[in-house]
């Protein structure tokens, strides 16, 4: 297919051709099908990655679980994995229900990645197995590893330090992978800089200053601070630049996680098949976090997971993306939109285009949450499940009662033939941060979100 440009379309045009782009442009709430994703087999056939690099992301992070194990104490019991729980939190589907006026057939369950040890985020998944990637890569390479079969807690030792603080790690972020690239960078040895972008939280860059890594702050957006940190980490051949916009590393690190998911589901005997079918709701960014899970989780249950990609309202990046084929093409400026949100995490005005393209082959579809809508339920996961989360981690939440309520959600139902299995269903809310944020700037946005009504950001039917 020829990409369009966006250059050749305005606004009114592009409108005109996809209708959902006046809603979205509007900062209406959305729910969008994918009309262009085919059956997983189909899709496999039109790619070039497979289920063999998930495995090799999984093996790599084994290998190297020891040392994490030393380095990182607070992993010992998860034997040097860095992973979450995943919890039922049937009590917050009831008040889905009741806010949403639906009924959500079926498990309601919390992917717990806002407890993932070293960053208390999603990135810890990403970000970390890019690091330890580079660091196996330069420690072959250049003689300290004989092969990948040593023994790996020779990365905590201080010859190896010395060793990798001759080189250097740059990355651009709105936080959190500054975070998990400056903190596991740091413990290795490396000299780590990190661009921030205006919406960076202060919290993030007193951590990160405090673990000995260099924050320098860009009075821009997410998509430019990017930029500056890859221009000057190319002017320097011992500089490693992370790059959320381009990185298959990450997306793989990610799509480790629904290996794990799948161990966790036979653990709490859940079955996924034909007949009991698992919705998977991942709040979106960048794209290589709800990216990687999904590819992941495709690997493993092909047609069986439905997996939807959640944005606020304000930066509905990958949406504009995917609905307009324009992929990296188009940015929420580009259609008039106020760029300004609460869910800093997923402040990204403009998708990753290798991501929008792989995985316009996998997403079921996506949806947006309002400001008010993720604060509100940023207040009430706090009362009711005792949960505190960031405001970009409660973006997935209101996913099944968008299935259950709107024409489309049905109309998904109906095209997959699961009309008859939805009260088998498993529902996962993909949690994605919340653990590191200080105990103030928790309570500012608790006190926020009680004060909202919820007439405020509910949908009309
Ligand atoms: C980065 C991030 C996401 C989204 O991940 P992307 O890879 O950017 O799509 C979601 N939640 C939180 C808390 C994040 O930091």
């Amino acid at each position: 297919m020829v990409e369009k440009l966006l250059s050749d379309y305005t606004i009114n045009q592009w409108i005109e051709e996809k209708p959902i782009l006046k809603s979205i442009s509007q900062l209406e709430n959305v729910f969008w099908l994918n009309p262009v994703k085919p059956d997983f087999e189909s899709a496999m056939n039109r790619i070039h990655l497979s289920a063999k690099d998930v495995r090799e992301a999984e093996q790599r992070l084994e290998r190297f679980a020891p040392f994490i194990k030393v380095a990182f104490p607070e992993t010992e019991e998860s034997n040097g994995l860095i992973e979450s729980s995943l919890d039922d939190i049937s009590r917050i589907k009831k008040e889905l229900e009741l806010i949403y006026d639906t009924k959500i057939p079926g498990k309601l369950l919390l992917k717990r990645d806002d407890t993932l040890p070293i960053a208390g985020t999603i990135k810890a998944r990403g970000a970390i197995y890019e690091v330890l990637k580079h660091a196996e890569h330069l420690a072959l390479t250049e003689g300290l590893l004989d092969s990948i079969h040593e023994d790996y807690t020779l990365f905590a030792s201080e010859a190896f330090k010395a060793f990798f603080n001759q080189y250097k790690l740059v990355v651009g972020t709105t936080g959190n992978l500054g975070i998990s690239v400056g903190v596991m960078g740091a413990k290795l040895g490396f000299k780590a800089t990190v661009h921030m972008s205006h919406d960076a939280k202060n919290w993030k860059k007193e951590l990160l200053a405090s673990r000995g890594v260099e924050v320098i702050e860009h009075p821009t957006n997410f998509t430019m601070a990017v930029e500056r940190g890859r221009n000057q980490s190319n002017e320097d051949p011992r500089s490693y630049f992370v790059d959320d916009e381009h990185s298959l590393d990450l997306l793989l690190g990610y799509s480790v996680a629904a290996r794990r998911l799948s161990k966790q589901l036979d653990t709490q005997n859940i079955i996924v098949d034909e007949e009991h079918p698992l919705f998977v709701y991942l709040p979106c960014g960048i794209g290589g976090s709800p990216g990687g899970i999904t590819f992941g989780l495709k690997q493993l249950y092909g047609d069986h997971v439905h997996c939807f990609f959640a944005e606020p309202t304000h930066m509905p990046s990958m949406l504009l993306g995917l609905i307009t084929q324009a992929y990296d093409g188009v940015s929420v400026i580009d259609f008039e939109i106020n760029d300004k949100t609460i869910m800093d995490g997923l402040a990204v005005p403009r998708t990753s285009g290798f991501v929008a393209r792989l995985l316009e082959n996998f997403f079921s579809g996506g949806f947006t949450i309002q400001e008010e809508e993720a604060n509100y339920w940023l207040a009430h996961m706090m009362d009711i499940e005792d949960i505190a989360l960031e405001p970009a981690a409660l973006a997935g939440l209101p996913g099944p009662t968008y299935l259950m309520t709107t024409r489309q959600g049905q109309e998904y139902i109906k095209q997959n033939q699961l009309e008859t299995f939805m009260e088998n269903a498993t529902h996962i809310v993909w949690a994605t941060g919340g653990s590191m944020v200080p105990e103030s700037d928790r309570q500012v946005v608790y006190k926020a979100g009680k004060a909202i009504e919820p007439e405020v950001f509910i949908r009309k039917k």
